[in-house]
């Protein structure tokens, strides 16, 4: 029996339950963002916790096909009627702010201000989650009941936000093993006051380091990733790119306090040891599981899995993002969470890391040759092409296979095709992801589930934008 499966066994779950819902009550106001204070407040936090290393990248700094972005801290932001009354006010809900909203003092018409209103008329008593990172604008989100009333009057809107050069932040604990092999375990931070879409993940992970500090003789260091989603993931890899030969397992940890069944998102090649492993171990807790294949979208998977790093990383999640009505909205709060879920989530990630310091999920010998491939770097494309090789077409060679290429620099967000938007992003996310020279559009096609002739013009379009070249 490996210490880690005696730690699992001695694991206090209600005294976890109770310390992992303190933490994401210590850190549910803070406005966090992509960068920023809210970010560092973030990481200072869960570095009292567990020594956290901090990283900052200024603004500018290429990382593979992005650029760290400016930085964005928002002091104060509210919307005041003619009385001087504020209607909708940042501090009472950081939600209420649209993430990297630009600075703004005006007197708008309800006309003029509409625009800059998000709401959800389906759920017209919750503050949607919105953003606007690549695409400089400003605006407020409300309850659709709220929206709704709002008179036709003249509107005081201010906000005192700055939006400049500065950096992005990031954390990582680094727990050495026996070996240098390492598993990564990565949260995103830059989520605002959102409870199981951040910080249970958060939650989660820190407890988890915690209990594997306490358990001597672990054979993997183990690494605990504290990054904003998207651009930070890709930082983390350009940064880091030149050691993931110690890379063998990794796990997204997200949506892990709701009420929901264990989810399980495979990796990209859905076999590899990482993929058993999580199966082995909920079994052996008599935890239900969904399983369900790689796809190129979601969490930061989409980065660690693009073809050129093709790394061993799934997604543990209780329901997955997008797949509750509480998502991205100020429903997902401190209630929904609970302690029982958090705790039973912990000795779920408790249980994986038992099974792979064991060593049991190893899958067979043959399929060594996919994960030594990987760890160079490189693609493998005839292991990677076998199981898929069923439909003929044109065949592409992704030319920006490390991390996602930014799509919208190029303008190809917003290219509509005939599937409309957003089957189209999808269906170039899919190609991009899948092209290794070896599979062909219909091998695409019957993969992603697209009809063909979406996943054609989304290849066109990517290798017009100098994407992709078709392989003879
Ligand atoms: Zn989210």
């Amino acid at each position: 029996m490996s210490t880690v499966r005696q730690a699992l066994a001695a694991l206090d779950r209600d005294a976890a339950g109770r310390s992992m819902m303190d933490l994401a009550g210590e850190l549910y106001p803070i406005p966090r963002s992509l960068t920023g204070d809210g970010v560092r407040a973030t990481l200072g936090r869960i570095g009292r916790r567990i020594p956290l290393e901090l990283h900052e990248l200024p603004t500018g700094t290429p990382v593979l096909d992005w650029t760290v972005p400016r930085e964005w801290n928002p002091r104060e932001a509210w919307i005041r009627d003619p009385a001087g009354r504020k209607v909708v006010d940042f501090a009472d809900h950081n939600l209420h702010l649209v993430g990297y909203s630009a600075p703004v003092h005006r007197r708008v018409t309800l006309d003029e201000l509409r625009p800059h209103l998000h709401s959800l008329p389906e759920q017209p008593d919750l503050i949607p989650y919105r953003t606007s990172y690549y695409e400089e604008t400003w605006g407020f989100c409300l309850p659709h009941r709220l929206f709704e009333s709002l008179p036709d009057v003249e509107y005081e809107v201010f906000i005192d936000a700055s939006l400049e050069d500065g950096a992005m932040t990031w954390g990582e604990y680094l727990l050495p093993g026996a070996t240098a092999e390492e598993v990564l375990i990565s949260s995103h931070v830059c989520h605002p006051r959102l409870a199981n879409d951040n910080l249970s993940g958060i939650a989660v992970a820190v407890h988890l380091a915690e209990a594997l500090a306490r358990i001597p003789g672990r054979r993997y260091s183990y690494r605990f990733l504290f990054a904003p989603g998207g651009i930070g993931a890709i930082a983390w890899l350009a940064r880091n790119r030149d050691r993931l030969e110690t890379f063998r397992h990794g796990l997204i940890a997200a949506n892990l306090g709701d009420g929901g069944a264990f989810h399980y998102k495979k990796s990209r090649h859905g076999d590899r040891e990482i993929d058993r492993a999580v199966a082995a171990a909920l079994a052996g807790l008599g935890e239900d599981l969904v399983t369900e294949d790689f796809f190129p979208f979601g969490y930061d998977e989409r980065q660690y899995c693009s073809p050129g790093f093709d790394l061993p990383v799934g997604v543990l999640t209780r329901t997955p993002w997008g797949r509750y009505s509480e998502y991205h909205t100020s429903a997902d709060d401190l209630s929904f969470i609970a302690a029982d879920a958090l705790a039973g989530s912990l000795a779920a990630y408790l249980a994986i890391a038992a099974v792979l310091e064991e060593g049991v999920a190893a899958p067979p010998a043959a399929e060594d040759g996919q994960r030594s491939a990987a760890h160079t770097g490189l693609d493998a494309p005839s292991a990677q092409a076998r199981p898929l090789r069923t439909a003929g077409g044109r065949r592409y060679r992704n030319l920006e296979p490390f991390g996602e290429p930014q799509l919208g620099r190029r303008g190809l967000y917003g290219g509509l095709g005939g599937a409309g938007r957003e089957g189209f992003e999808i269906a170039m996310l899919w190609v991009l992801n899948q092209s290794d020279g070896e599979r062909s559009l219909g091998d695409i096609a019957e993969r992603s589930g697209l009809p063909p002739g979406v996943v054609g013009e989304a290849a066109e379009a990517l290798r017009e934008a100098g994407l992709l070249e078709e392989v003879e």
